[in-house]
């Protein structure tokens, strides 16, 4: 095993013990750190600053945080590249989207297809009796898998399909149990079955905000 695959497997074993799709999880971690890492290490970094400049700073979703982020400095720089670049369209009222894409987006990509090709090669009993311990991938990261790996193991295509097919069977029994007259029913389900709407919301969303 190389080193690098060394890394992922031990950032996938920590991500599985936690709750939710262990590739959300990592990802959010690493987009975190990489924004973090971009405003510290390369606000200076002619690179990076042409990227984001053409990209009209992060998205939505990765500038969320920009506004609590405890170095203003490179907050600032950053953002009066994008003002002084949108001025002169905006004074024209000229309406031009930027054209490139948000930099924690494309990285976010990147992670994405590392982590998912990783778990798409692997057979070793290990990382199976771990992986399959963890609530599985999120609809989106399957989805993304299936079109990343050559080849979808047979143990992690029934570990996904019996999860989705498993969460299905528990969102139908909660609508039916919510119905008039059911109470009863509706009471006797697990606090997770109560609550298996916002695990529904979640996989079928991720957490990744792309
Ligand atoms: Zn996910
Ligand atoms: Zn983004």
């Amino acid at each position: 095993m190389s080193a690098e695959k060394h890394v992922n497997w031990f950032a996938l074993e920590k991500a599985c013990a936690n709750p939710g799709c262990p590739v959300c999880g990592i990802v959010s971690e690493r987009a975190d750190r990489y924004i973090d890492n971009m405003l510290f290490e390369h606000v200076s970094d002619r690179g990076f600053r042409a990227k984001y400049r053409e990209a009209g700073g992060f998205c939505p979703f990765h500038a969320r945080h920009l506004d609590s982020f405890r170095d203003g400095l490179a907050v600032a720089i950053l953002g009066a590249d994008i003002l002084a670049d949108r001025l002169p369209n905006l004074s024209r009222k000229k309406n031009r989207p930027p054209k490139g894409e948000c930099p924690a987006c494309v990285e976010t990509d990147r992670v994405e297809r590392e982590f998912l090709g990783c778990i798409a090669e692997t057979s070793d009993p290990e990382f199976i009796a771990f992986f399959t311990g963890s609530d599985g991938l999120c609809v989106p990261h399957y989805q993304k898998l299936l079109s990343v790996a050559k080849k979808v193991p047979t143990w992690l295509e029934k570990f996904q399909l019996e999860s989705f097919e498993s969460l299905l069977e528990r969102a139908k029994r909660f609508i039916d149990f919510s119905a008039w007259g059911r109470q009863a029913d509706f009471a006797s389900l697990s606090e997770a079955d109560k609550l298996v709407w916002k695990e529904l919301a979640t996989a079928l969303r991720g957490s990744t905000g792309r």
